[in-house]
């Protein structure tokens, strides 16, 4: 019943840093900039990543 916030932020999170990169977390794929890889994840979502 904690309201963390960091655990808050992690669910919030669509992506991984690599570096200086972006990495989505859905595909992998490896972004410059925070816009593209957050699109890159909004993509996945609308493409129905509920299917497992
Ligand atoms: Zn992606």
């Amino acid at each position: 019943m904690s309201m963390n916030p960091k655990d808050e932020k992690e669910k919030n999170i669509k992506f991984s840093r690599d570096g200086a990169k972006y990495v989505c977390k859905k595909c992998k794929a490896k972004y410059f900039t925070k816009e593209e890889v957050e699109k890159c994840f909004d993509l996945h979502i609308d493409d129905g990543t509920k299917k497992k």
